[in-house]
């Protein structure tokens, strides 16, 4: 007998150690498509339900969970990769972590380069490039009181756009900065900000060399809440990309207004000291208010807020949201400065008031 036959029979008198690649591939797909097809649901009719509200249903989803849990115990390190990835879309950070941990174990070398979440009731962090778990909590910090700040200005009941879901942040560490943060609405079932930094220890802004991420942040999320125009593929954005600047520029500026305990972190991101709102209002003062360019939006925005205030904007928002008044590409909601004002107009109460919005609205 050769030593190849040795081999075959040796092989075939062990019990398996672990189900061959194929059927790992299987279970992973299985894990996978269990979550697809939750969100798929929910995204058709999102009602109030929350991601952790889903996450409660897919616990109930038991052959999804034997296929993980074999998925765990193999060395198929491609199934692990789609486990953890498809994890992140329901937010399961415990099975995520799971499979890391498994993956860490079968791949030492490469295991500092494995992403790290973290999950917060409004939203999930994923940090790369060697970003750990304790500038994750750091940054949830940040981004609770900027969302916190986003609550307090405007009020806006619906953040991602899949109601329900989690906004997500990938916080990605970087040598250099080439592109800022930005808000990529391309994904499934939520929306999602690319957040490049340079410092793996704090959240610092501006950077050393100029970058406000403290302002970026602010103004992403500006575009997550509202994308203007008939959307991407039908025309130009009609606010010219003003109205990111103009939330960005609020939300700041209530940070640099607050009286009382102000949070630690913001000891190290000081954007707000170069970005003053009563600055950029009294340089759009002469500008005539409409829709023919960045300005002019602006200079609408700037007058509007001044009129009635951010939390009517917020509630016209909202009221736009609740009857469901505004088309959606990839599920992103896109709104008009027509529907917009119209819910102005029909939330103002004053008579004076409202006389005054018809006249500066476009
Ligand atoms: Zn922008």
């Amino acid at each position: 007998m050769s030593a190849h036959r040795w081999l075959l029979v040796a092989l075939a008198a062990c019990p398996p150690l672990a189900a061959p690649a194929g059927d790992t591939a299987r279970d992973a797909a299985a894990y996978a498509e269990a979550i697809e097809a939750l969100n798929a649901d929910h995204a058709k009719k999102p009602g109030k339900a929350t991601e952790a509200d889903l996450a409660k249903a897919f616990a109930k989803d038991k052959p999804a969970h034997k296929a993980f849990e074999r998925v765990l115990a193999s060395d198929d390190l491609a199934a692990l990769e789609r486990c953890a990835d498809a994890a992140l879309e329901l937010a399961l950070v415990d099975d995520f972590d799971a499979a890391r941990a498994r993956r860490a174990k079968l791949a030492p070398d490469d295991a500092a380069a494995l992403p790290h979440a973290l999950a917060r009731e409004r939203f999930l962090l994923v940090g790369e490039g060697g970003l750990g778990e304790d500038y994750l909590a750091h940054f949830a910090e940040v981004l609770d009181d900027v969302l916190d700040a986003y609550d307090e200005v405007f009020g806006f009941a619906e953040l991602s756009k899949v109601p329900g879901k989690k906004l997500r942040v990938r916080l990605r560490l970087v040598e250099a900065i080439t592109s800022p943060p930005h808000f990529a609405p391309e994904f499934a079932w939520h929306s999602e900000i690319d957040f490049p930094v340079v410092d793996a220890e704090r959240f610092r802004s501006p950077t050393a060399q100029g970058q406000f991420l403290f302002y970026g942040l602010c103004h992403e999320l500006g575009h997550v809440v509202a994308m203007w125009g008939p959307g991407p593929t039908r025309g130009d954005d009609e606010d010219h990309h003003a109205w990111a600047h103009y939330t960005g520029l609020r939300v700041l500026q209530h940070f640099a207004d607050a009286k009382g305990k102000r949070p630690e972190w913001l000891a190290d991101a000081r954007d707000h000291q170069w970005r003053d709102y009563a600055k950029e209002v009294a340089d759009k003062a002469a500008v005539e208010p409409g829709l023919a360019d960045r300005d002019a939006v602006l200079a609408l925005l700037f007058r509007l807020d001044a009129l009635v205030g951010p939390r009517a904007l917020g509630d016209a928002i909202n009221a736009l949201d609740a009857a469901d008044e505004r088309p959606r590409v990839n599920r992103v909601r896109y709104y008009s400065f027509d529907a917009l004002g119209r819910a102005l107009v029909k939330l103002e109460k004053d008579k004076s008031t409202r006389k005054q919005l018809e006249a500066l609205l476009p």
